[in-house]
């Protein structure tokens, strides 16, 4: 009998042990799976520790495994209120739970352990079976044992309540999912507490242990509850954004879930289902079923609602037909979603017609899918846009944006491409005979008068371009259309241009400079050339250096022909740092050569303050060339310091503080002409002839000239005049106070060969 029962005990250790292996291998990782684990180990090393004390022969170890066998006993009991709680989702049960326990589970151990030499829990003894196998058991229980008892029980009672409440506060499908658990248990419990009543030698309640680690086990990982994964299912289904119906092989239909039968119009009679899905056998669904999807539109409340709907066979496994389903999926939010998504993607926000990138897009295909239509694409800008912001208001400038752009819409019927290019720029792509020149004029003019109570009459400038380069970008052919517009003049009957042969050939002549621009600089194509200043006494000691382009194909060409493109693009500060050390290494060269006292003017464009440091460079290359930098004149123009005058002054004060001689080129020709007197402390005033040639009274003009060649005197300037042509002009300048004459009277701007042979150093006749 007790070896039948060593030998059960046995092979439900090796049971649950089993299971704690299946646990580890299978199951994912979480913290119900590892409470499970945990549990099932320790059930399996309680009933080893009895196993062992039961077989052993020496009764002081026996007693000891006792003890171990009922510490470890609190801790299976333990884990199981652990398991409980993770498998339910439940928090604390009492108040510092885990120290109670603790505290009383060790308290436990240590009498336990000191039982086998106080034997106040309980006393060992030992049988011999009727094979002669000595068997250890406990014989007696004592008062602490009760304790001990007392302590498992209490665990047991808070792993009931544990459970029951979440059976009790969980919707009814789970319900069966905890009960099956709590119901498992319970059997076991009773049947311990019975047997200890019996006070049989041996606890057979142990071998229960394995029932409770199997039904823990089992329903908690493997089992789902009956019915549970169906009714999910069905909750799932009813309330899926898709509308789903499923026939059986009779051609009934089986499910309709809410969403479906919105569609079918039947939310309440189920035969409308069936009505519809008759309707798409005989016109969807081929004689020859297979899967299959088309669209759908239906007004449901009043909306008209855009279905896509599939057709789906289903077999078993034997591949036997066993019904099928239809899947409608309502897409008139995405739908629209999507549409509103495009059309911010192709429409400006604020008027509402086609974007930049919509325009080109559009244009494009235009062009390019109609080979045998002429095209002219029309551009627009508002004169001065930003003066009719900044006086009347953003508001304002919006509205007048909106009526340009609904004139633009309109202008542009569905042969046209349209839309917003920038600010207040606008473009039509027109077929050219569709394209009528009076009409547009007609149309635009409309808005002349469209801030009221104001006399400020709003000019719409109009640029054509006929496409004769199809293959052109569009972005290119609005550019060219925008060219037009540039040259238009300030006149109120002037607001239409068209790009014509003149704009096409300058616009060639620009591209081939900035085409040609680098190979040039590194050819070393630009040259130096010099023209003389001379002094009232006819003496000459330095000059201006002007650049020539030495071309190989067009010769010497002059400045005037690049400077200003090359000012558009930026590329105008590596020409001039390249003037200015080509100045430096030609004063070095005179310097060696013994000549001191001379000195080079270069010019310094306004774009140059803006692309880069003009002061760090022009410093470096006197250092490099070791110059004194009184030998190097620098001209800077009087709009390029009034353009940013406090940086400007700031700068030209620095560069006099360095050394370098400051000349204040083109005086004359700006617009504030005296305000930089005022402002300026520069050392040479360079007066523009044209400032003379440009007026018909010259008699004013010479009396003009006369009072700021004095004032610049006042000024402690010396006073430069460029552009002297002939002996007249010199002897009035001479008179006049002025000290420099640089013009085609005395010298052309000359080879630096030529400078050094004819002028440098010399005397001319003033
Ligand atoms: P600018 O600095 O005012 O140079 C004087 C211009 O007047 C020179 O034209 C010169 O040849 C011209 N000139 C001199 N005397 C007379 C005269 O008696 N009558 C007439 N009609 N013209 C006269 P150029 O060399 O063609 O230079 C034109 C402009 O190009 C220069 O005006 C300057 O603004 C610019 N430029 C020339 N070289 C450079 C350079 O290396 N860098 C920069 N940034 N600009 C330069
Ligand atoms: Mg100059
Ligand atoms: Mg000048």
């Amino acid at each position: 009998m007790i070896l039948t029962f060593v030998t059960v005990l046995f092979i439900a250790v090796m049971f649950i042990f089993g299971c704690f292996i299946y646990v580890i291998r299978k199951i994912e990782k979480n913290d119900v799976s590892s409470s499970i684990k945990y549990l099932l180990l320790s059930a399996c090393v309680c009933m080893g520790f009895y196993g062992s004390a039961i077989l052993v022969r020496n009764d002081m170890i026996s007693s000891f495994l006792f003890s171990a066998y009922n510490a470890v006993d609190d801790i299976v009991i333990l884990l199981l209120l652990r398991f409980a709680k993770k498998f339910t989702g439940t928090g604390d049960v009492i108040k510092g739970e885990k120290k109670v326990f603790i505290i009383a589970t060790a308290t436990d151990a240590i009498i336990l352990f000191l039982n086998p030499l106080t034997e106040l829990t309980y006393t060992c003894d030992s049988i011999t079976d009727n094979f002669g196998i000595v068997f250890h058991y406990i014989s007696k229980f004592k008062f602490l044992y009760s304790c001990h008892l007392g302590i498992m029980y209490i665990v047991v009672i808070l792993t009931f309540g544990v459970l029951g409440r979440k059976i009790s506060s969980t919707p009814k499908i789970y319900k069966m999912k905890y009960a099956a658990v709590l119901i498992s248990i319970c059997p076991v419990i009773a049947v311990n507490a019975i047997l200890l009543n019996f006070e049989t030698k041996f606890d057979y309640s142990i071998l229960f242990y394995t029932v409770i680690a199997f039904s823990v086990f089992y329903f908690s990982l493997v089992y789902v509850p009956r019915g549970l994964m169906e009714r999910l299912l069905f909750f799932s289904v009813a309330n899926m954004r898709y509308g789903i119906i499923c026939i059986d092989i009779d051609g009934k239909c089986v499910h309709a879930n809410k969403t479906a039968r919105i569609y079918c119009d039947a939310e309440v009679d189920s035969e409308n289902v069936e009505e519809q899905v008759k309707k798409w056998y005989a016109e969807k669904v081929s004689s020859e079923p297979k899967d299959c999807s088309w669209q759908s539109v239906r007004r449901v409340d009043g909306k008209m609602r855009h279905y896509s709907i599939e057709y789906k066979q289903m077999f078993d496994n034997s591949f036997r037909y066993i019904g099928c389903f239809f899947l409608i999926d309502d897409h008139t939010e995405d739908d629209e979603k999507l549409a509103a998504e495009k059309y911010r993607a192709t429409h400006d926000t604020l008027t509402g017609i086609y974007n930049r990138e919509y325009f080109y897009e559009t244009s494009r295909k235009l062009i390019d899918s109609t080979p045998d239509t002429d095209y002219c694409m029309v551009c627009t800008d508002v004169k001065n846009f930003k003066l009719i912001n900044d006086i009347f208001g953003i508001a304002i400038g919006d509205r007048l944006l909106k009526e340009i752009a609904s004139i633009t819409a309109k202008l542009a019927d569905n042969k046209c491409t349209y839309g917003r290019l920038t600010s207040d720029r606008f473009a039509i792509c027109f077929p050219k005979n569709m394209f009528n020149e009076n009409t547009l004029l007609y149309e635009y003019s409309k808005v002349s008068n469209f801030i009221q109570n104001s006399v400020f009459k709003i000019r719409i400038h109009i640029g054509i371009y006929e496409i004769d380069q199809r293959d052109a970008g569009i972005s290119v052919m609005c550019d060219r259309a925008n060219l037009a517009i540039k040259t238009i003049k300030d006149s109120y009957q002037n607001v239409i241009a068209y790009y014509d042969n003149n704009l096409r050939s300058s616009v060639m002549k620009e591209q081939k400079v900035i085409g040609e621009f680098e190979t040039a600089m590194s050819m070393g194509q630009f040259l130096i050339y010099i023209q003389p200043q001379v002094s009232t006494g006819g003496y000459i000691r330095g000059g201006e250096a002007l650049v020539r382009w030495n071309h190989p194909d067009d010769g010497i060409i002059p400045p005037g022909k690049f400077i200003g493109i090359l000012e558009k693009t930026g590329l105008i500060s590596k020409l001039d740092a390249y003037m200015w050390e080509l100045s430096c290494i030609q004063l070095r060269k005179w310097l060696d050569a013994g000549m001191e006292d001379v000195y080079i003017s270069v010019n310094i464009s306004p774009k140059d303050f803006y692309l880069i440091d003009v002061y760090d460079v022009i410093t470096g290359l006197v250092k490099k060339y070791s110059l004194n930098p009184k030998s190097l004149h620098l001209e800077i123009t009087e709009t390029a310091v009034m353009s940013n005058p406090r940086q400007q002054l700031a700068l030209i004060n620095k560069l006099r503080k360095f050394g370098f001689l400051i000349e204040i080129d083109d005086f004359g020709s700006g617009y504030s002409s005296l305000n930089t007197l005022k402002d300026i402390t520069a050392d040479v005033l360079k007066i523009d002839m044209g400032f003379l040639e440009s007026t018909s009274n010259i008699e004013k003009s010479r009396t003009i000239l006369q009072m700021v060649i004095s004032l610049a005197k006042s000024l402690n300037m010396e006073v430069i005049t460029e552009g002297v042509e002939n002996k007249q002009q010199a002897d009035f300048l001479a008179e006049a106070g002025c000290d420099i004459f640089q013009g085609y009277h005395f010298a052309q701007p000359v080879s630096v060969s030529e400078f050094e042979s004819k002028y440098l150093f010399k005397c001319v006749e003033v």
